[in-house]
């Protein structure tokens, strides 16, 4: 049988690390014939709440699962890490500046970093979760010199995914019929959902939509703010939505798009469109044979190029405060 694949998860006690487990046990992240070994890493007063959770996973006795070990130590959860999942991170609290924000999580960000750097494989891929996820995956891509930057990415999945069903309510055609469609910059409110070179049952969305104002005054900002409107809704923040956008990062990272279609990924920016290098931010992508690529050659109009340009000055900004508190 195949050897497991190594599968790190910090934050594991956490909400979205207790919707994300089971699905990676069942086989859901990789495929149906790959075995998973579970690393999980927590704080030292959340290991026990980690041991329960393994007590539960132990009592699915799901087949691909070969082992689960949890640790506190960055340096023992990833060993041999083939794909890393970090979702613990420090959540902003009433009163906290953005620069405390940022400073607590280079504390978490920058030994995770130099700990994948060190011990886990050579092909490592990793996605970030937890917030500000963007900045975070740069601290941890910075603090990992060995590893080639493009395996740090962040994620803009969920997005993808809110964008393609509100556009899907839009429209009525159903999600499977939506392609191309595109999140830019940033996960957070600055984010840009693109619908121009999005396609709608064969057709272009913007043109099938042709409103606007339900563009700009509807559909960007309720993707954008999708997140609060979840809190608002169920008093807690979402769990399972983002633990799904996780699993979906990952599968079409390592199994790849869809014949005409792309997908969202924050990643390491090469320059394209105008991203300054090495932020990372999202970008259409498609992915083949376990790589990315970034979608070239699209037209930027003037709407989105606003939106995307707002989007990647907050990106760059949040990089300018990072190398100011020495993160970099
Ligand atoms: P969650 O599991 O709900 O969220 C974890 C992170 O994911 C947060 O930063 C959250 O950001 C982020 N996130 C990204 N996208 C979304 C989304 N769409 N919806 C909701 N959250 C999103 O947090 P919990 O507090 O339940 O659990 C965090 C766990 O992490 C705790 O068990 C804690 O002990 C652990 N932790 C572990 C660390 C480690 O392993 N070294 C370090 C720090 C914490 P946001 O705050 O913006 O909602």
């Amino acid at each position: 049988s195949r050897t497991p694949v190594t599968v790190t998860v910090t934050g594991a006690a956490g909400q979205i690390g207790y919707a994300l487990l089971f699905r990676i046990a069942s086989g859901q992240l990789l495929g149906p014939d790959v075995p998973v070994k579970l690393n999980l890493l927590e704080i030292t007063p959340a290991l026990k709440a980690a041991e329960g959770t393994a007590m539960e996973l132990d009592d699915c006795a799901f087949p691909l699962l070969s082992g689960i070990d949890i640790s506190d130590d960055p340096n023992v959860a990833f060993a041999g890490t083939n794909v890393a999942l970090l979702v613990g991170a420090r959540p902003r609290t009433k009163g906290m500046e953005r620069g405390d924000l940022l400073e607590a999580n280079g504390g978490i960000f920058k030994p995770q970093g130099r700990a994948i750097n060190d011990h886990a494989v050579d092909d490592v891929r990793v996605l970030v979760v937890g917030n500000p996820a963007n900045t975070n995956a740069l601290i941890a891509q910075a603090a990992a010199p060995d590893v080639p930057a493009e395996r740090f990415t962040a994620m803009t999945r969920l997005d993808h995914n809110r964008a393609l069903t509100q556009l899907s309510k839009k429209t009525g055609a159903p999600v499977s019929e939506i392609r191309r469609l595109t999140i830019w910059g940033n996960h957070s409110a600055t984010q840009y959902p693109d619908i121009f070179h999005a396609e709608v049952a064969g057709k272009n969305a913007a043109e099938t939509v042709n409103d606007e104002t339900w563009l700009a005054e509807e559909f960007i900002p309720t993707v954008a703010k999708r997140g609060a409107a979840i809190i608002e809704a169920r008093g807690a923040s979402s769990a399972a939505s983002a633990a799904n956008a996780a699993v979906d990062h990952v599968h079409t990272w390592v199994n790849g798009t869809a014949e005409g279609d792309w997908t969202s990924m924050a990643i390491p920016s090469d320059g394209s469109y105008g991203v300054p290098e090495g932020l990372i931010s999202s970008f259409p992508v498609t992915c083949r044979d376990g790589r990315y690529e970034i979608v070239q050659g699209l037209e930027i109009n003037e709407f989105s190029r606003t939106r995307i340009d707002a989007s990647v000055n907050e990106l760059a900004e949040e990089r300018e405060a990072v190398r100011g508190l020495g993160l970099l």
